[in-house]
């Protein structure tokens, strides 16, 4: 039951040109790839790209996942595009990078992949997710019909860094403001799906984020609400890693 769509991008890596760093929220900061060498790719937002990026110390490349936030064949450049967005979490090679990034600068990665789509015929939606699956649900939410019934339940530092959740449908969203506390530390993203009332009817529900959490979460769900796992999609993006 889960969506699937048979898109898989080309396994080749692309190289693209940086054509704008925009800060979105003083925590996050959007990069715009504008290159003909994406013209090919026939990416679809949120799915994902292998990126490489300098490492802190060693001298080769790391690899990193990022969401495909945007992809257009026909900006106003008439070039192809492509946004991601990227969460300034502290020190890191990718997070390090975006920080530093300047146009005309270029990018590695591979991809895109990735074949979840939210269900048009399913009868409600709930997204939930930290900061690093916003540019997921903003894509995925941006997908559904006008009349699609969706609750938003997003985990990010404070009110700074909410953001618009565009598209035709109009979601009920929950921002669940840490305030002050580190990523991953807190049970927001618990209690609140603990807390909420599914609607009736067949739903999806798509989670992502800190690791540990999103597992807490699945759990709860199938063993305590008793969800259908075909109806559930649940990744974990990052998770605190021993200093
Ligand atoms: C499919 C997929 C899609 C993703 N899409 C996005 C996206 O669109 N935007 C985005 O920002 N991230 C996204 N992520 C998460 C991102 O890949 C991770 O946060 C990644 O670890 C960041 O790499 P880094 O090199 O900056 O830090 P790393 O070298 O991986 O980690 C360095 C330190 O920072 C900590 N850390 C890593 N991420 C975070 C965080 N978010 N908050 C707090 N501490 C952190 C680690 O625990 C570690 O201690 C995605 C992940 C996956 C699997």
């Amino acid at each position: 039951m889960r969506p699937q769509a048979p898109v898989r991008g080309r396994v080749a890596s692309t190289v693209a040109t940086v054509a704008a760093v925009t800060r979105l929220t003083p925590r996050m900061t959007r990069v715009r790839l504008v290159d003909d060498s994406l013209a090919g790719l026939a990416a679809v937002p949120g799915q994902t790209l292998k990126i490489y990026v300098p490492d802190l110390v060693g001298e080769l490349p790391v690899s990193r996942d990022y969401t495909v936030r945007d992809y257009a064949l026909d900006d106003d450049s008439a070039r192809p595009s492509l946004d991601m967005d990227f969460v300034l979490h502290g020190e890191g090679p990718a997070a390090d990078w975006a920080r530093r990034v300047r146009p005309g600068e270029t990018l590695e990665f591979v991809g895109p992949s990735g074949r979840y789509r939210p269900d048009p015929q399913a009868d409600w939606h709930l997204f939930a997710g930290d900061e690093t699956a916003l540019p997921a649900i903003q894509a995925y939410v941006a997908m559904l019909p006008a009349n699609a019934c969706a609750l938003v339940y997003v985990e990010v530092a404070d009110i700074g860094e909410e953001q618009p959740i565009p598209g035709g449908v109009r979601p009920a969203v929950y921002w669940l403001h840490r305030d002050g506390r580190a990523p991953g530390t807190t049970t927001l993203l618990d209690d609140a799906l603990h807390a909420v009332a599914l609607p009736p009817g067949q739903g999806r529900i798509w989670l992502a984020g800190h690791t540990p959490t999103v597992r807490r979460i699945r759990a709860h769900l199938l063993n305590e609400r008793a969800v259908d796992r075909r109806t559930l999609y649940v990744k974990g993006f990052w998770d605190r890693q021993p200093r």
